[in-house]
Parts: C-alpha cells; sequence; structure tokens
C-alpha cells in the first residue's frame, strides 16, 4: 500500500480538492484502487454542525455522515462510495483519545500529541487503506499550511514517511502562482514561502501543483524548482480550464500520473478516460442551455448547494445541453420587492432545495404553486418536496393554512410533521434521518420509469415527514406518493401524473449523482425543462 499526502499552500479555496479528486481519477484510470481520505482540522466533530453560508455545503454518506463537501467530489470524480473514516476530523481524533485516557488505556503516561494523537492519525489511516483494499490511499490536508489546525496531521504524515519508507510516501503541495496584470509576471514568492514553512516540518514536497490562470512558464518552473527543492519537471501546471471535470487531462498534459506512479515505483498501466472525456466535451460544447431557477436561503452562496450545481452538470454532459442557474432570493416574492411572474417568466424548470427555518418558506410555496400551474417542470428536494405537500394541500385541497410544525407548530392542518422517533431528541449533532434508506417506487410511476427499477435507495437529511393523516385527501386530489419507505409508512417520493414534470423527493438525490452516472430525477427534470 502507497500513500500520497496533499496539502495546500498560500491561501484556502485553491482547488486542492479537485487536484486531489483528478489525481485519484487518473490513478484510476491507469487501474489502481484509490482510496481518498480528507482530513479536516476543525474541532467539530462532523460538519453537521457548521452553517453552509460560511462552510459550503454538508455533504451527506451513505451511512450518514455528514461532511466537508470535498468527500461529494471525490465520490463524483472517482465513482466510490466513501463513509465516516474517510473523513477524519479534529473532533473525532481528539475524541477518540480522550475516550481512550478516560478508559485508563494510557495508565502511567502523560498523553501527548507525539506520539499519542499522532499515532491515533497513523492508525486510521492505514487502517481505511487496509479496509478498502487500497493500492493507493490519497489523503487531502484540509486548510493551508500554517495554520495550528491541521500541524499535528502533516506531522503525523512526515511520521508515515519515515516508518513506510521512501518511494511508498509522496508528498503533494498545491499552492498559488500568481500573476501580477501589470507587468504580465507569474509570481513564484508566495510558493517559495509556503514551501519553506512545509520544510520547517520537516517535509520535503516531492510535487509542486500551481494553480495559475494560465500556463505556467519555464522560467518561473524553474524557480520554483531550485528554491522549493524540487525537481522541475516535478513542477506541474494547474492553469484554469472551463470545468473542474477537466482537471485531470491539464494535470496530464505534463504527465502527472506517469511521474505519481514512477516516484511510487509503481508500474505505468494504460490510462482509461474515454467516456470521461466524451463527457467533458459535452460540457464545454453544449448544443442546448436553459435557464433553471433555484430558491434558497443561502443563495448568496452558490457553494451550499454545489451537489445540485453538479447534478445539473452531470445531467446536461449526457444531454448535451447547459442549465443556466437563476437563484431565487424568495424573501422579495413575499415583501412584494419582485412579482412572481416576472421573477419566474424566463425559467424552464424550477428547483426547491433543501433548507430549514422559516425564512423565505411563502416565497417558496409561491414559486412551487407557479410551476404547478404554469405546467413549469418542478424538482423538489426534501424541504422542496415538504412545500410542495404545503403548496397542494393550501391550493387544491383546500386545507388553508396548511404547514409544516417546523415552521407553524400550531398549524390547524399539520400536513409536515415531526417524525416520532425525532420528538425526544435534545442533542442536535448527527441526530437526523441521516444517510441512504431504502424506498419502494410504485409501479408505473415517473420515478419508477426514471430509476428503472422499483427498489432505490438515497440519502436522508431531515427531521420532518409527511403526517400520515393526510395522505388520503393528498391522494383524493391527485397527488401520488409513488416511493414509500419499505414498511410503507414514511412518503419518499411525489409526483403528479397530469403535469409536464412535477416531482419531489424527501431524500437528496443530488449526493449519490456522478459525471457517469447522474441522478435519475435531475436527469428526467432536465429533458423535461428542454422541451
Ligand atoms: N427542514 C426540513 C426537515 O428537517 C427539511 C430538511 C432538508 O431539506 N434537508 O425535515
Amino acid at each position: 500500500m502507497k500513500f500520497i499526502v496533499v496539502t495546500g499552500g498560500v491561501l484556502s479555496g485553491l482547488g486542492k480538492g479537485i487536484v486531489t479528486s483528478s489525481l485519484g481519477k487518473l490513478l484510476k484510470a491507469r487501474g489502481y484502487n484509490v482510496t481518498p481520505i480528507k482530513f479536516d482540522g476543525y474541532l467539530n466533530v462532523d460538519a453537521g454542525t457548521m452553517n453552509p453560508l460560511r462552510h459550503g455545503e454538508v455533504f451527506v454518506l451513505d451511512d450518514g455522515t455528514e461532511c466537508d463537501m470535498d468527500l461529494g467530489n471525490y465520490e463524483r470524480f472517482l465513482d466510490v462510495t466513501m463513509n465516516y473514516y474517510n473523513n477524519p476530523t479534529g473532533g473525532k481524533i481528539f475524541n477518540l483519545v480522550l475516550k481512550k485516557e478516560r478508559r485508563g488505556e494510557y495508565l502511567g503516561v502523560d498523553v501527548q500529541f507525539i506520539p499519542h494523537v499522532t499515532g491515533e492519525i497513523k492508525e486510521w489511516v492505514r487502517k481505511v487503506g487496509k479496509e478498502s483494499n487500497a493500492d493507493i490511499v490519497i489523503i487531502e490536508v484540509g486548510g493551508t499550511i500554517g495554520d495550528i489546525e491541521n500541524s499535528y496531521f502533516v506531522e503525523a504524515m512526515r511520521q508515515l514517511k519515515l516508518e513506510e519508507g521512501e518511494n511508498n510516501v509522496l508528498f503533494i503541495h498545491v499552492t498559488l502562482v500568481p500573476i501580477l496584470k501589470v507587468v504580465g509576471e507569474q509570481k513564484t514568492k508566495p510558493t517559495q514561502a509556503s514551501v519553506r514553512e512545509l520544510l520547517h516540518m520537516g517535509v520535503q514536497p516531492d510535487f509542486v501543483v500551481c494553480r495559475i490562470e494560465e500556463p505556467l512558464k519555464d522560467g518561473p518552473r524553474r524557480k520554483i524548482a531550485l528554491y522549493c527543492n524540487v525537481k522541475e519537471s516535478n513542477v506541474i501546471s494547474d492553469h484554469d480550464c472551463k470545468t473542474i471535470y477537466e482537471v485531470p487531462f491539464v494535470l496530464d498534459e505534463e504527465n502527472f500520473s506517469e511521474k505519481v506512479l514512477n516516484e511510487l515505483q509503481l508500474p505505468v498501466r494504460e490510462k482509461h478516460m474515454e467516456d470521461w472525456s466524451k463527457l467533458v466535451d459535452n460540457i464545454k460544447n453544449p448544443e442546448k442551455e436553459v435557464t433553471i431557477a433555484i430558491t434558497g436561503k443561502y443563495t448568496a452562496l452558490a457553494d451550499s448547494y454545489v451537489s445540485i450545481k453538479e447534478a445539473l452538470i452531470h445531467s446536461g454532459a449526457h444531454l448535451k445541453a447547459k442549465a443556466n442557474i437563476k437563484w431565487i432570493e424568495t424573501t422579495d416574492i413575499e415583501n412584494g420587492k419582485a412579482s412572481i411572474a416576472d421573477v419566474l417568466k424566463d425559467v424552464d424548470g424550477i428547483i426547491v432545495p433543501g433548507g430549514f427555518g422559516s425564512r423565505g418558506t411563502e416565497g417558496k410555496i409561491k414559486c412551487i404553486q407557479y410551476a404547478r400551474e404554469n405546467n413549469i417542470p418542478y424538482l423538489g428536494l426534501c424541504f422542496g418536496f415538504q412545500m410542495a405537500v404545503i403548496e397542494f394541500a393550501r391550493n387544491v385541497c383546500g386545507l388553508e393554512g396548511a404547514h409544516s410544525t417546523e415552521i407553524e407548530p400550531n398549524t390547524k392542518y399539520p400536513v409536515i410533521d415531526i417524525i416520532p422517533e425525532q420528538k425526544e431528541i435534545d442533542e442536535k449533532g448527527g441526530t437526523m434521518r441521516l444517510g441512504a434508506y431504502p424506498a419502494i417506487l410504485k409501479e408505473g410511476s415517473i420515478v419508477a420509469s426514471l430509476y428503472g427499477k422499483t427498489e432505490v435507495s438515497e440519502r436522508h437529511r431531515h427531521r420532518y415527514e409527511v403526517n400520515p393523516d393526510y395522505i388520503e385527501i393528498l391522494e383524493k386530489h391527485g397527488l401520488v406518493f409513488s416511493g414509500r419507505s419499505p414498511d410503507g409508512k414514511l412518503m419518499e417520493f411525489l409526483e403528479i401524473p397530469d403535469h409536464k414534470f412535477f416531482v419531489g423527493t424527501q431524500a437528496h438525490p443530488e449526493f449519490k449523482s456522478r459525471l457517469d452516472s447522474p441522478a435519475p430525477l435531475f436527469y428526467g427534470f432536465l429533458k423535461a425543462c428542454l422541451k
């Protein structure tokens, strides 16, 4: 088993996760079994309690782990399924160490960063590799070199190399090479400074990957090699391109994956990227374009809905279409700042995504009503599914004031209510209905035809459900619950048959969408928008 450690320098948000995913993809395309691990230095046990506005989307794994959106990129690029152990955080590691200390497992010694914390980290990483039968474990260290938060993790990786030996552990440092516009010069000083910082920690990078707007020139490349003590051929240009899915090709313009395998003393096998290349081509050269409205509270930051954006790109790649997103701030609709007809007049489809709390909900409900009444394709995801039920109850079934008890605890018609098991819970972290749950789809329904089967599994993250007391009246008026939990109690999918496309799900199918296999509901939705 070999290990690749990816660190980042200069500043955050460089796209280190995309470099890690892309390298993983390239190695996988050469027939290696690659397991990614992302280390996050924060002391939260998981990302579930973080604000998506500040931190980006909370991604959910099959096993219910709430994590950083980088894990989503690994799954999307590598077409693998991650779990709790692929995302060690400061919180998880310290939790482990403190629990051991209380159990007396370190009896007689003082518990220290070295060897105890670093020891746990090394064991964690090796175990994940072993259990997934990895040829190569690729470990991304979150944050920027120089942060206190990830320093003990980098130290653990330094020790890992000492123990595993040369050619078994490889360090890749991703940095920024800014271009000074006035002189047009590619500046290497930030890279030099950040590699020096890494050297202070006892880590010599084997590769420096340079994020840069245009291809890296020979002069700066030589300079980086000299100052950073890296072979010139191991300074890799990671210049801007049109889509993140193209990054593997950008990196391999300089035979990155081949060089990495050489350094690891692994045979360079033939690379198979033909299908991927076709899909990237479709993303870059779409034949059609549509406008999709997405409503939501976090519209200020597109990062909070990364998986939805990616799911649209995946489906678009297969349909040779580009979905332009129009973000809708629904509070503007509520307070009369914008008229719904104006806001939605030029859109081809509407998505109401997941959400929590009351802000903007009346505006979302209005958007759904508009979609339903004007035969505009609609896709409701989790909260958007619940809001569709509320809209239908109010405006079709005549249950005036129907609501979710999350927003209106005293509503006369609680069509969405808390799951009984959730009523007893006071802790907030990791206590929702989380992770993959199976659903049985109705034969002949729209959703069954999109999935091409009647037993599906999608990921969840919610506390509230359709209230069973209202199913009968909703269905009597034409709403079809086309997917339910295996025991029949929980409503998982809904649809309106005589509509261009009106589908909702209590799950988050966007989390399982991948470029090679787009989420069926997104595919169906986009196809309807294109008509
Ligand atoms: N707030 C809703 C619930 O908890 C929906 C959550 C979501 O959209 N992820 O059920």
